[in-house]
């Protein structure tokens, strides 16, 4: 392997300590940052992620509030409850754990969030000020992908970045905040012809598809940085990323893993948003 590992424990525990730091600055101005998780049904995963996130709060000395609720409640009550939330002077970050039941409309329920609450950066008030280079609140997961790239001081002025993946809450704000960042950006999805023909050219890689390990060493320029946003199973459920690893760290530079990369990071970032909105009073 020739390959850095871009490791995103310890990225992810470094800026807590920070988190830590400014939560306790906050304090001294009585402001003590605290979020809303709302949690519909039972998926199993959704459970996990949420329990994280509350757990992550604590660590940083945050306050958090969990509502769970039955998967039959209705979008109206949904509603209502963001809406007492978005109200509430002790919340400072509301987060609606997706996906929702069917019968609701995300939409809906995302706009409903208070833009300066809204700390997935999903509400259309964000996105569009993302897109327009006055960010605000960003989408957690590539703001990560951001804060890894910058404390491995990988150069992004001028620099291709090639995002395969072109979701609102990834790889769209991603090639956003790239762009910022200075670098030239090529968003692929599932329709384009001969991804490897880009990717190849690529300084930079971020996968974020959903398919394990799609993208393969000889996908890869030599000395490229390679961020694996993606959480799948192998063929024998072991977690693993969109990245396959062990050929793609034979030519890259530098390369996050899964586990351990791009995760702890967008759990990071939820709690910096939270941090920065209630800064913001
Ligand atoms: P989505 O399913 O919403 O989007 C997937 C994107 O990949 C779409 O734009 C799709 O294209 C594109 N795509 C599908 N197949 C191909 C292909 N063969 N070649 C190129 N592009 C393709 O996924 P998400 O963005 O929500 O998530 C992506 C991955 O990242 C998942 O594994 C998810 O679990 C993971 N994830 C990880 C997070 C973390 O914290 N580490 C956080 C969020 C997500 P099209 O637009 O044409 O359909």
């Amino acid at each position: 392997m020739s390959a850095t590992i871009i490791d995103g424990k310890a990225i992810a525990a470094a800026t807590q300590l920070e988190i830590k730091a400014r939560v306790s600055a906050l304090a001294t101005r009585g402001i003590h940052p605290g979020l809303a998780v709302i949690l519909i049904g039972d998926n199993p995963a959704s459970h996990v992620y949420v329990s994280n996130k509350v757990k992550s709060c604590g660590a940083v000395g945050m306050h958090s509030v969990l509502e769970q609720y039955p998967v039959d409640l209705t979008e109206a009550e949904l509603l209502t409850r963001i809406d007492a939330l978005n109200n509430d002077p002790a919340i400072h970050g509301i987060l609606v754990q997706l996906p929702l039941p069917k019968y609701i409309d995300e939409h809906a329920v995302l706009e409903a969030i208070s833009p300066e609450k809204d700390v997935d950066g999903f509400h259309l008030i964000n996105a569009g000020a993302l897109m327009t280079g006055q960010p605000r609140l960003r989408a957690c997961t590539p703001y990560g992908v951001m804060k890894m790239l910058e404390h491995s001081h990988i150069p992004l002025r001028g620099a291709h970045a090639v995002i395969v993946g072109a979701s609102n809450i990834v790889g769209k704000p991603m090639a956003m905040m790239l762009l910022q960042a200075g670098a030239t950006v090529t968003l692929c999805n599932s329709k384009t012809r001969d991804l490897s023909h880009h990717t190849r050219q690529a300084d930079i890689v971020i996968a974020a598809v959903g398919r394990a390990k799609m993208i393969t060493g000889d996908m890869i320029r030599a000395g490229a940085t390679v961020i694996d946003v993606g959480i799948n199973r192998d063929e024998h459920g072991k977690l693993c990323g969109d990245v396959d690893f062990d050929s793609v760290a034979q030519v890259a530079g530098a390369i996050s893993p899964v586990p351990g990369g791009v995760g702890p990071m967008t759990i990071t970032m939820l709690l910096m948003n939270t941090l920065e909105a209630a800064e913001k009073l």
